[in-house]
């Protein structure tokens, strides 16, 4: 896994502007079944991916948290909320609340998440490859292939399904 994260940024760079073309046809003219398949080609990649073996995103980049995430953990950590804002979050340019630094300070060094159990809504969602209506969220994942390996590969999959 060390080695194909270090070549992941670069591949994706490679890719970039296949995949830019891609989403563009298909936000244009998304197949029926794309939910169903996005299901499936999730599915089919993490029962080879262990989140586990890699923690990139929880290394490079963070998520937002919202107000619900934001007590809910504080209680679990039984602090404050305005103390959990202290010690971690920053706003940032969008006026959302993301962490002050990465790589987050609750990741482990075995990749386990220490507040597993309440992590973020967008941890939970992270690489977002099973939502639903996948189409309209390509600027994210144009993004997020640079990022996790699994979201590369069903990327790289899609391409290989869809034919438009
Ligand atoms: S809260 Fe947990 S899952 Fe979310 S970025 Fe931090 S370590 Fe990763
Ligand atoms: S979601 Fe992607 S980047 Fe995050 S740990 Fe799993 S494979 Fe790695």
């Amino acid at each position: 896994m060390k080695e194909e994260l270090e070549q992941l940024g670069e591949k994706a760079s490679e890719k970039h502007l296949e995949n830019k073309k891609f989403f563009a046809k298909l936000k244009k003219k998304p197949p029926k079944q794309l939910d169903y398949l996005m299901q499936e080609l999730h599915e089919q990649e993490f029962q080879s991916t262990d989140c586990l073996d890699c923690g990139n995103c929880c290394r490079t980049t963070g998520p937002l948290f919202t107000r619900m995430d934001i007590e809910r953990i504080a209680k679990h950590l039984k602090i404050r909320p305005s103390k959990f804002i202290d010690e971690y979050l920053r706003v940032d340019g969008e006026n959302d609340y993301v962490l002050q630094q990465v790589p987050c300070a609750f990741l482990g060094a075995d990749n386990y998440c220490s507040i597993y159990k309440v992590r973020p809504k967008a941890c939970r969602e992270f690489p977002h490859t099973d939502r639903k209506k996948f189409h309209q969220i390509s600027h994210l994942t144009l993004k997020n292939v640079a990022i996790c390996p699994a979201a590369y590969n069903i990327v790289e999959e899609m391409k290989r399904r869809i034919k438009i």
